[in-house]
């Protein structure tokens, strides 16, 4: 093994991924160093949903426009199940209604979004009692992120030489030279991609604004015979997604949620429903728990009030397969950009999007910071 590249890139979750198509596509030569066998962290954890819908008007939502665009060339060069269905975010009371009726009057036609009825929503096989209609984004596009992340390692690998180290974790970059432990590498440059782990490397970059860790709990559910194209979502996500932020009908969600639920409140629960792979099974979620260090132990009344709502929103009882936890780094602001010293740069997602987003940002960083 050759120990030098132009690019050394720290983690093999999506952000990394994605800086090293960026760096390789530019005629960089890049070794992706990643301290596990194989990538286990937030990339392989989620729903496989690349939102373009729930991103913050501006620069959120243009990153999230240009990662579709390079998901949808990367997925079949890679050859990996995808599909581009789209969204449906379901309401299931005149509240929820109001909320996305204030969306789509103000900000529909920015995001290319129109309202469905109830007999609309039915036609997608799901129940139409209480429901009171919903909103269609056309934009979202789906993968197995637990599939798709290795083949995309592979087909880095096969397409444009970029060089794996797994099992290798980097513990101190001091340009050209990187210790890890697999021994000692040389780079011109480094962009650091660690996800949650603040510590080990250039922790100063990770102090301002301050992060947080967020941990989340998701279900994998057996197909249960229906075939649903687009992700479902509830008026509930409103709450947590920018796109929907300062909406005037939000008021009136929250307060319902409190009066008459306020655990999805307390927990951050809101439900995403997606459907993925040939099997057709379901990944449920979630949930968010934030802190410092949040603890590794999945509430089963969490789990339970997930599955509860996923079986409402789909009108048919669910059989659990799995259950996890991902944990994300969380901030203030979409991404926290650091160049901590001369020539290395670090990324951290810090909202929950970084497989909607990571592939745009990556081409702004390859771009601007690496000029
Ligand atoms: C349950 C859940 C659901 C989600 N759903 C979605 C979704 O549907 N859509 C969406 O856009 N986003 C979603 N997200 C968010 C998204 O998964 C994350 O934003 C994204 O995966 C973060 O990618 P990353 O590469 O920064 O982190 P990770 O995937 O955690 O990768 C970081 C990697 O760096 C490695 N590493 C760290 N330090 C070192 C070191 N010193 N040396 C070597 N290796 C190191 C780690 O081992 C790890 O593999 C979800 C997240 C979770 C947890």
């Amino acid at each position: 093994m050759n120990r030098r590249c132009d690019i050394a890139i720290v983690g093999a979750g999506i952000v990394g991924l994605a800086h090293a198509l960026a760096a390789a596509k530019r005629g960089y030569k890049v070794t992706v160093f990643e301290r596990d066998a194989q990538p286990l962290g937030a990339s392989i954890r989620n729903f496989g949903l690349g939102l373009v819908l729930g991103q913050t008007e501006g620069e959120m939502h243009a990153l999230a426009q240009a990662s579709r665009d390079i998901w949808l060339d990367v997925l079949p060069r890679a050859v990996c199940w995808h599909k581009a269905q789209g969204s449906v975010t379901v309401a299931r009371n005149a509240v929820e209604q109001a909320v996305l009726e204030e969306f789509q009057a103000l900000r529909g036609e920015a995001y290319g979004t129109r309202l469905l009825s109830s007999a609309e929503v039915g036609a997608y096989g799901l129940p139409t009692d209480g429901v009171a209609g919903a909103i269609h984004s056309g934009a979202e596009i789906a993968f197995e992120s637990r599939v798709a992340i290795p083949r995309l390692v592979a087909w880095l690998t096969e397409t444009y030489g970029v060089e794996f180290v797994f099992g290798a974790q980097v513990n101190a970059i001091d340009l050209p030279t990187l210790t890890t432990s697999r021994g000692v590498w040389h780079a011109g440059r480094a962009i650091i991609c660690a996800g949650h782990d603040f510590q080990t490397l250039f922790p100063a970059a990770y102090a301002e604004p301050p992060l947080q860790r967020c941990a989340l709990q998701m279900l994998r559910v057996a197909n249960p015979g229906l075939t649903l194209g687009p992700a479902l979502m509830t008026g509930m996500s409103t709450l947590r997604y920018g796109s929907f932020a300062g909406l005037e009908s939000l008021a009136a969600l929250r307060q319902q949620l409190d009066e008459t639920d306020p655990m999805l409140l307390a927990e951050g629960i809101h439900l995403i429903v997606q459907q993925v792979g040939e099997s057709g099974e379901l990944l449920i979620g979630d949930s968010h728990r934030y802190g410092e260090a949040p603890a590794p132990f999945n509430a089963e009344a969490i789990d339970a009030r997930l599955l509860q709502l996923a079986e409402s929103l789909l009108g048919r009882k669910l059989t659990v397969l799995e259950r996890w936890q991902g944990v994300y780094a969380s901030g203030p602001d979409g991404y926290l950009l650091k160049q901590p010293a001369p020539g290395i740069t670090t990324v951290a997602i810090t909202c929950g999007i970084g497989m909607s987003v990571s592939f745009g940002l990556a081409e702004r960083v390859l771009s601007t910071a690496l000029a």
